[in-house]
């Protein structure tokens, strides 16, 4: 489903990514982690298309993802993505938040949009609240909001960047309890996060990131059950969060 071969990227003459190769198969969940500055956040951008690269490859199911054919809006409708900041158009409602796009990037009808809107709404517990405005929601209503708005798009895989750590605590699990559903559903996942709880409850593979390469990429009954085979790294970032 998503193949990453290669991939190298550079800031200037900073490596940021080296030599990064991982897959991602269909209904699969990756939960990658790793020290500040490590290169998650790039990563999983250049699988959205949302930073170029200069080496390697990045395929979503057979299409490479610079194939300059591709239009942008669609890959990234695609592969939906969820950030830290939750990046809601704060002069739309809830609604219009998820409905904007369904219509502009996949022309559905406005009753059409609006009715897959409410129903994704309902499934993250948030119907009642479709009239209001982002600002009127707390930050973890905000980021259920927003993973709804992506799955909107009917993505074939879903990206996420820290999606709680910008949150306060009494509100990370509301979050954290609707990726594990979508994850149990069968979604292909791509998770930054340090949230070792839900990594050990649905991840498949833990991929553990330093300096910009993959330094780990295993199952998540090895990476977790295993510590002595780890790199010292990982054990060292491991004794730190766990
Ligand atoms: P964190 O856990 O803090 O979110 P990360 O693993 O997501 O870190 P990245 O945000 O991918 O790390 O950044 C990797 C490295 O690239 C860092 O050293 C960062 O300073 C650098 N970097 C990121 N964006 C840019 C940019 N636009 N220009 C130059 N350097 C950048
Ligand atoms: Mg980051």
């Amino acid at each position: 489903m998503i193949e990453i071969e290669q991939l190298s990227k550079w800031y200037g003459a900073f490596q940021v990514l080296s030599d990064c190769t991982t897959q991602i198969k269909k209904g699969e969940v990756v939960v990658v982690c790793g020290p500040s500055g490590s290169g998650k956040s790039t990563l999983i951008k250049c699988v959205n298309a949302l930073e170029p690269f200069q080496k390697g490859r990045i395929t979503i199911d057979g299409v490479s993802v610079t194939d300059p054919k591709v239009n942008i809006n669609t890959l990234r409708a695609r592969v939906g993505m969820v950030f830290q900041h939750f990046e809601l158009f704060p002069h739309l409602s809830i609604e219009q938040n998820l409905s904007i796009a369904q219509r502009k990037v996949l022309k559905r009808s406005a009753d059409e949009a609006h009715d897959k809107s409410l129903a994704l709404l309902e499934r993250v517990g948030l119907k009642a609240h479709a009239h209001k405005y982002p600002i009127q929601l707390s930050g973890g209503q905000q980021q259920r909001v927003a993973i709804a708005r992506a799955l909107a798009m009917d993505p074939v895989a879903m990206l996420f960047d820290e999606p709680t750590s910008a949150l306060d605590p009494e509100m990370v699990n509301e979050v954290l309890d609707v990726m594990v559903e979508l994850a149990r559903d069968g979604m292909t996942m791509m998770c930054v996060t340090h949230e070792m709880g839900f990594a050990r409850k649905v991840a498949h593979r833990v991929i553990f990131m330093d300096r910009g390469a993959i330094v780990e990429d295993c199952a998540k009954e090895e990476f977790f059950g295993n510590p002595s085979a780890r790199s010292e790294r990982a054990q060292q970032f491991l004794s730190k969060i766990l």
